[in-house]
């Protein structure tokens, strides 16, 4: 018998994709402009156009037999010591080049992580709302997801319920921000407390906690909020980073793991991942896109496009009754399902052609997820089926 968890997951799509392939369908029974489809975490910004022109540069001044080539298992020495360099420059820490793995973007980051660190049966802490995959990254890699909830109010970590939560069996914990799908930056305050709870927990059990930060949003902040870098909290941590929403290039598959060069061990952990790449066949991310975010290290896509969008949503959602948390980053709400059952709730929401994610596999009840990488056309367009939406529970 074949494997039958795979066989599961092979069948099953997540909510997410559920949903956008029944708006796929969907646009094409009724018309693309009818269907409002916030489902997808896929940019709706182009990449910025420094992409196109280094892409067309490296290609006219790389021999092909080089660039199309393989690179070292875990990239090209001199994208890893670029991205080292960058990081450093910014965040005031001390990476080298064999500090960075180059991936795939940050699913890939996680896997290999996750793999890296997990024996059987170790746990793994995430709070919730979260990122549906980190479930199926975690249980690949032999673990066991914990759920800790964040503050209703605030969507920040519990910081209680986390030390409640951490036990002998805790390897990691994944944290998430600015975060998907609550568009929530984690304060310092909580980042400074999260860390103090482990490094409490190491003194009295003697076990060594990770912390993964996953962190595709990275960049993409509004009104200049301050994301606390890790590293510098933290010297038990690894950065799992992707390019996909910063450049827009989800389908480029590009990102790097950074282990942090304070790391306990570091020589270990450093192996484990390469260990880890090597043994999921996960080795030599694409050449091309490692040479060209060398060169575009720190250039982003138009994010004021997303904070346009973020604040129409927000004023004429409220203005309808809705509630929402407020986000400070990342291209998604979190809003309140106005009944209790979000997937009713998004059922409902379907019948006016908005398509939104219920909050069941964020690891919560009761919201539904907008993903506002969309147009601001769509965006006015929708408007008009939300306020239909809230005045059918009136
Ligand atoms: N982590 C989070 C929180 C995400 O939202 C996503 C994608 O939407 C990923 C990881 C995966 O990113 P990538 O496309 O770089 O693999």
């Amino acid at each position: 018998m074949i494997n039958q968890t795979n066989v599961k997951y092979g069948k099953s799509r997540s909510a997410i994709r559920e949903l956008f392939e029944y708006g796929k369908k969907r646009k094409a029974e009724i018309g693309e402009e009818n269907v409002y489809d916030f489902s997808l975490g896929n940019p709706s910004v182009p990449a910025p156009a420094e992409v196109g022109e280094e892409l067309t540069r490296i290609i006219k001044e790389t021999d092909p037999v080089t660039l199309h080539g393989y690179t070292s298992a875990q990239g090209d020495f001199s994208v890893r010591k670029a991205i080292a360099d960058d990081l450093n420059a910014r965040h005031k820490t001390e990476l080298h080049a064999d500090c960075i793995y180059m991936t795939c973007g940050a699913a890939a980051s996680l896997c290999i992580t996750l793999n890296a660190l997990l024996n059987e049966g170790d746990e793994v802490i995430t709070f919730a709302p979260f990122f549906p995959e980190y479930a199926v990254f975690t249980a690949n890699a032999r673990g066991a997801l914990k759920k800790v909830d964040c503050n209703r109010q605030t969507f920040q970590p519990d910081v209680e319920a986390f030390k409640r939560a951490l036990s002998e069996r805790t390897k990691a914990v994944i944290i998430n921000s600015p975060n998907n799908p609550s568009g929530v930056v984690y304060s310092e305050q909580v980042i400074e407390e999260l860390c103090a709870a482990l490094n409490e927990h190491f003194e009295k059990t003697g076990k060594r906690v990770y912390i993964i930060s996953d962190e595709p949003y990275r960049e993409l902040v509004f009104d200049g909020i301050y994301v606390p870098f890790i590293m510098n909290y933290y010297p038990e941590s690894i950065v799992c980073y992707s390019f996909s929403k910063s450049l827009s290039l989800p389908g480029e598959r590009i990102g790097y793991i950074a282990v942090n060069s304070r790391i306990h061990a570091f020589a270990d952990v450093y192996a484990a991942v390469c260990g880890a790449g090597r043994a999921l066949g996960y080795v030599c991310a694409p050449n091309l896109f490692q040479q060209l975010v060398k060169r575009v290290l720190g250039k982003t896509s138009d994010m004021s496009v997303y904070r346009d969008n973020r604040d129409r949503l927000c004023a004429a959602l409220t203005s309808y009754g809705y509630e929402t948390v407020q986000p400070d980053g990342a291209f998604y709400l979190f809003v309140k399902a106005l009944e209790e059952d979000a997937s009713a709730f998004a059922e409902r929401a379907k019948e006016y052609e908005i398509l939104l994610v219920p909050s069941e596999s964020f690891g919560v009840n009761g919201y539904v997820r907008i993903s506002y990488c969309v147009s601001a056309d769509t965006i006015e367009r929708a408007l008009p089926a939300f306020k239909a939406l809230a005045e059918s529970y009136k």
